[in-house]
């Protein structure tokens, strides 16, 4: 028997109100209450969207889950750290920001957003987890102390990653600067003759690391710190990396990290992907109204974080006919490489039971 997923459909033109019901639905009947005690400082760890993006997971589609932490006493807010590269979640003040202004507040959840790894997002505590890969990692300080927590991703498409879902957020998303850094260590993209000079990634690169001469871009690999930001920005994909092995690092990292972002809450954690408006890229994407590269689909929760996301995988591939590397026309890229180490290390089963709400 593999690790229970609930599963409902669900549909952006369901509106808000029906979605967060729900989700709702999914936390009773998967008995979830039972993560959450009385006085426990609950992160809802989310993606709030970049400025500009349309297709992130709205404020109310979790207002029914907001309201079931609160009934149950715990001191719930809303979180997540700040980003490597520059834009409007790069510090946490302009991350709290934009929290409101896409409706991540007290105003409209009732409770606050806080970034777990302060102001610059170095707050941090380093876990030991004995990985392949790691012996140690850093993860956002709040994101340690607090007892439980509610996962809410935004299943996507990822450049580097194939798939960004519940193991992404809880790696990445929940690692302090360091954490990041370290993650996307191996990373060392190089700029190819199709470089038109645009200076694009010059503007966007965190680190200064990108020089243009008369010819083209060149990227100075003792700054580059591998954020990918570039490969990101470049509109004529000038911007090389090797796919397989080093999207195969990233994603076994980013695993290793989410296993220490959930050290010290074993049966106090609940991970939801929201299977909607699923795009080719994730929500750091400033663009607006990105295409979905599949309809929606609905929302799958369990409290194991990698069947979770096989689920979420399964269902996007069962629906297209299409492995989720060629839809994101990239055969290279493989979600496996997370999902499967994943497993290796402990952090949950592939194996899993889907249970359908109607
Ligand atoms: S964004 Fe792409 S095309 Fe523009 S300068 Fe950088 S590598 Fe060259
Ligand atoms: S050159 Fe390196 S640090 Fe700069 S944007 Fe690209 S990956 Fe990031």
């Amino acid at each position: 028997m593999g690790s229970k997923v609930y599963f409902i459909e669900a549909s952006i033109n369901d509106g808000q109100e029906l979605i967060s019901d729900k989700a709702v639905r999914l936390f009773k009947a998967g008995g979830f209450s039972d993560c959450f005690q009385e006085n426990d400082f609950t992160a809802v760890k989310v993606h709030i969207g970049e400025g500009g993006n349309t297709t992130y997971i709205k404020a109310l589609y979790i207002k029914g889950l907001v309201a079931e932490l609160l009934a149950l006493k715990t001191k719930p807010f809303i979180t997540d750290t700040s980003t490597l590269y520059v834009g409007r979640r790069h510090n946490a003040i302009d991350h709290a920001i934009l929290a409101e202004e896409h409706g991540f507040c007290p105003d409209v959840l009732g409770i606050p957003f806080i970034s777990p790894d302060g102001l610059f997002g170095t707050a941090e505590t380093s876990i030991k987890i004995n990985g392949q890969l790691n012996k140690d990692v850093s993860i956002a300080s709040d994101i340690v102390r607090s007892q439980s927590i509610l996962s809410v991703a935004h299943f996507t498409g990822h450049i580097i990653t194939c798939a960004a879902g519940t193991i992404k957020t809880l790696g990445m998303g929940c690692a302090s600067r360091k954490g990041k850094m370290r993650q996307h260590a191996s990373l060392k993209p190089s700029i190819s003759d199709d470089c038109r000079r645009c200076g694009e990634c010059v503007k966007y690169c965190p680190e200064g690391a990108i020089t243009l001469d008369d010819i083209k871009a060149h990227i100075d690999k003792d700054k580059c710190i591998g954020c990918a930001e570039c490969v990101a920005v470049c509109r004529f994909g000038a911007v090389k990396y090797d796919w397989g092995a080093e999207s195969q690092q990233i994603q076994k990292n980013i695993a290793e990290h989410a296993l220490g972002a959930l050290n010290g809450k074993k049966n106090k954690a609940v991970f939801f992907n929201y299977i909607i408006s699923v795009t080719k890229d994730c929500d750091c994407f400033k663009t607006p109204d990105m295409p979905k590269m599949v309809d929606d689909i609905g929302i799958a929760a369990s409290t194991d974080p990698v069947a979770v996301d096989k689920a979420a995988i399964d269902m996007v591939e069962k629906k297209t006919g299409e492995k989720l590397g060629e839809l994101l026309e990239n055969n290279k890229l493989n979600p496996f490489w997370q999902i499967n180490h994943a497993e290796q290390i402990g952090l949950g089963r592939t194996k899993y039971e889907l249970i359908e709400l109607n």
